[in-house]
């Protein structure tokens, strides 16, 4: 078996693509103009940023003023729970409803919230990782500000009944917001068809570079400004615009689309016959929903391994995977997401997710199914 890298770790963050990057180039050298000037320079980049923002808004099915350009998934998070949270407590509203398997973008920020004397209920999901829209029903109260489930969690790619738990929240007037950064790209989003009032997305989860995202903020939703300052965003997200990463993440989300279909089968496909390897090496143990799925990943527990020791393991192979969140990793504690799920600690911690890439070859599924039992078995004859 030749040594081969295999990057599995998408999930985490992703390669800019060569046609992102081409696109991205003309705003980092020639174009250089800052969107607010009123000179031609300037107007490139105002224009450059108006054709991004219509066509995320297409790709979504919004409307161009209904996306906000944030620097990260985790800006877009915090403003959207904050700002959710602001608006609540305007009218007496101090409650929020979200999920124990949230990203920490999320659940920090509902941490921070809780010591301001917000009152927060972390639903628990099923064994799965889904968080059923009953469960969301059940925690509304009169005073709930903000829902706030994820669309496809990262660690396990588990896909929450979003569009269902959408129909909910308006029912009930409650605002709902959905972290769609793992989804975005990779899976149909639209922000109707959730019935979102907010919706989170990153650029380097779908090929676009790290330190520019959106938020889509329903008009209507007078959520307020998260970065005050100048009239950038529609005067509420002030900061000069990341002008090449905008157009980079709308690039990489419209080639998204146009591939969806094509990479949801192969990357399905390639996954499945990893999942069949990982699955018959001894005490292995799928997590997240067997169906219900983003394409890409696959969680498994390898019963009575330190998973930690493993990614090592794994890393001499030349193999790039992940203990689950990128965010958590060097952290001694077990998974949040699958304590969560109710894993115990040991088998949390067994635990790796691998997140295909939409490079990845059918070469590269051969040297996985055979290199990861391999380094299984090397590391269990090591004890
Ligand atoms: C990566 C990730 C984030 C954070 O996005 P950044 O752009 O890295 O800040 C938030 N939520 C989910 C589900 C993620 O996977």
């Amino acid at each position: 078996m030749k040594k081969r890298n295999v990057y599995c770790d998408n999930a985490a963050t992703t390669a800019v693509t060569r046609a992102v990057l081409e696109a991205m180039m003309p705003y980092l050298t020639e174009c250089f103009g800052n969107a607010s000037s009123g000179y031609r320079l300037g107007r490139q980049a105002a224009k450059a940023v108006l054709d991004a923002r219509r066509s995320i808004a297409a790709e979504l099915g919004a409307e161009p003023d209904e996306i906000f350009f944030t620097s990260c998934g985790s800006e877009s998070d915090n403003w959207a729970v904050r700002g959710a949270a602001e608006l609540g407590a305007l009218a007496g509203k101090r409650h929020i409803v979200t999920t124990a398997v949230e990203h920490h973008a999320v659940l920090n920020c509902c941490k921070h919230l809780e010591r301001l004397g917000f009152e927060v209920t972390y639903l628990m999901p099923d064994r799965f990782g889904k968080v059923s829209a009953e469960s969301v029903e059940g925690a509304l109260r009169d005073d709930t500000a903000l829902v706030s489930v994820m669309t496809a969690n990262n660690e396990v790619g588990t896909l929450m009944p979003v569009a269902e738990i959408g129909r909910i929240c308006r029912e009930r007037g409650v605002l709902f917001h959905t972290d769609a950064v793992q989804a975005a790209g990779h899976i149909p989003v639209n922000v109707r068809e959730i019935g979102a009032d907010m919706l989170s997305l990153s650029g380097h989860k779908l090929h676009a570079p790290k330190g520019v995202g959106a938020l889509f903020i329903r008009r209507g939703v007078k959520l307020p400004s998260f970065i005050d300052g100048g009239s950038q965003e529609y005067g509420r997200r002030a900061g000069t615009e990341n002008v090449a990463g905008i157009v980079g993440l709308a690039k990489a989300l419209s080639d998204a689309a146009d591939s969806l279909a094509e990479r949801t089968e192969r990357l399905t496909r390639m996954r499945g016959r990893l999942e069949q390897a990982l699955l018959g090496i001894e005490g292995a143990r799928l997590n997240g929903h067997p169906d219900d799925r983003l394409p890409a990943t696959v969680n498994v527990s390898f019963g009575g391994l330190e998973g930690e020791s493993l990614l090592v393991m794994l890393d001499m192979y030349g193999i790039s995977a992940s203990s689950g969140s990128a965010c958590t990793t060097g952290q001694d504690a077990p998974s949040h997401v699958l304590t969560a799920m109710g894993l115990t600690e040991d088998a949390a911690k067994s635990s790796i997710r691998f997140s295909l890439g939409d490079d990845c070859t059918d070469e590269d599924i051969g040297y996985l199914v055979q290199a990861v039992p391999e380094a299984v078995a090397r590391l269990r004859s090591m004890r």
